[in-house]
Formats: C-alpha cells, sequence, structure tokens
C-alpha cells in the first residue's frame, strides 16, 4: 500500500536535505514541491508563470493552484507506484492539509509520520544566507519567516493532535538530524 510522510519545518530547516537523504536509503519517492515549482518557473509553463511572482516576494502560491498540481501527481501516481512518498513542502497552510486528507483518503493512501524539523531563526538566517537561492536575500528570508508561523506553525498543532507529528531537533549536524530521523520512522520505513 502507498504510505506518505510529511516533512515541515521552517524555510531552510533542511527539510530537503534529508527528505533527499531518507528517500535515497528508503527508496521513497520524493517530492519537493518547491523544486517543482522552480522548474516550471525556469520552463515557463503556466504553472510556472503564475507562480513566479509569488515565489520572488516570499510569498506561498496560492492553494488553488499548489493543490491542483499535488492531486495530479497522487493521481498519476497511485496508479503507477507501488510506493512510498515523501512530501516537502506541503501542506504548508490548513487548506492544503485538509485537501491532502482528501486526496489519499479517497485513493486509500495512509498518512504515516509528519516529521517536524525545528530550527531556531537564527540559525536559519544563517544558513539561508550561505546558501543564496534567489529568493534567499535577506529581506525575502524575513518575509518566508513570518509567512511559515502565520501560515505553516499552525499544522504543527493539527498534526499533533492526530498523534502524527515527530519533532527532531535540526539545529544539529545534518548526519545527527538523519540518525534520528531514521530511528524514528525505523519501524515504517
Ligand atoms: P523553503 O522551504 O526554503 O522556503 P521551498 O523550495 O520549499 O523552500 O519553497 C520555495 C517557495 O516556493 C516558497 O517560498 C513558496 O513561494 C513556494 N512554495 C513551496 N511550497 C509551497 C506550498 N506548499 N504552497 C504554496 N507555495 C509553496
Amino acid at each position: 500500500m502507498l504510505n506518505v510522510i510529511i516533512f515541515l519545518g521552517s524555510p531552510g530547516s533542511g527539510k530537503g536535505t534529508q527528505a533527499a537523504k531518507l528517500s535515497n536509503a528508503f527508496n521513497y519517492k520524493h517530492i519537493s514541491i518547491g523544486d517543482m515549482l522552480r522548474n516550471n518557473v525556469e520552463r515557463k509553463t503556466e504553472l510556472g508563470l503564475k507562480a513566479s511572482g509569488f515565489i520572488d516576494s516570499g510569498a506561498l502560491v496560492p492553494d488553488d493552484l499548489i493543490i491542483q498540481v499535488v492531486g495530479k501527481f497522487f493521481e498519476d501516481s497511485a496508479s503507477s507506484s507501488d510506493g512510498k512518498i515523501i512530501l516537502d513542502g506541503f501542506p504548508r497552510t490548513e487548506p492544503q492539509a485538509l485537501a491532502l486528507e482528501k486526496i489519499i483518503n479517497n485513493l486509500g493512501i495512509a498518512l504515516t509520520s509528519v516529521i517536524y524539523l525545528n530550527v531556531t531563526d537564527d540559525e536559519v538566517i544563517s544558513r539561508l544566507s550561505e546558501r543564496g537561492r534567489e529568493d534567499d536575500s535577506p529581506e525575502l528570508v524575513l518575509n518566508r519567516l513570518n509567512v511559515y508561523r502565520n501560515q505553516t506553525e499552525p499544522l504543527l498543532k493539527y498534526y499533533s493532535q492526530k498523534n502524527l507529528l515527530k519533532e527532531i531537533d535540526g539545529n544539529r549536524f545534518p548526519d545527527l538530524v538523519f540518525a534520528e530521523i531514521t530511528e524514528l520512522i525505523g519501524v515504517e520505513a
């Protein structure tokens, strides 16, 4: 049966790094919504053209657009994948979380874990200033942290109430963080 792991955490918390490591180690399909969006912006697709202004200002791309894209991904992979899926960067809002639940319930997919990488703002700011992506300028990082606080952080409570949240101290070296993740989800991996 398909199952899904979600990575939650602020920008720069290491979601992408850890999701990639985990997918390699345990054969998960890694879906990074941010990478997918940037790829669409580069190719100037309809989605890319609609999304680029939001990304460039540090805002979230509107829910309906993102939900459509993710819905389509699950429809396509439900039939083709035997798999295990890691969602990196989705959901980021409550409407996205509700939509995801609907999508996966309809397809008989289980949400097994929500891994929350908890990182201090100081650490985030220092990491992103080194990364140097276009949306990593100091001003945009502050915007994205604000957006995270207001729109994404409420999901921590949502998933904690469902007993799915696994909190990890993400301030440490990537290998240590990864070791803890594998320990936490080892049984399901
Ligand atoms: P980070 O986690 O460092 O913010 P991402 O690559 O995950 O990097 O996201 C980059 C940008 O892509 C976000 O600032 C936002 O504009 C857009 N984005 C990514 N995921 C979503 C989502 N689930 N909903 C809306 N916008 C998103």
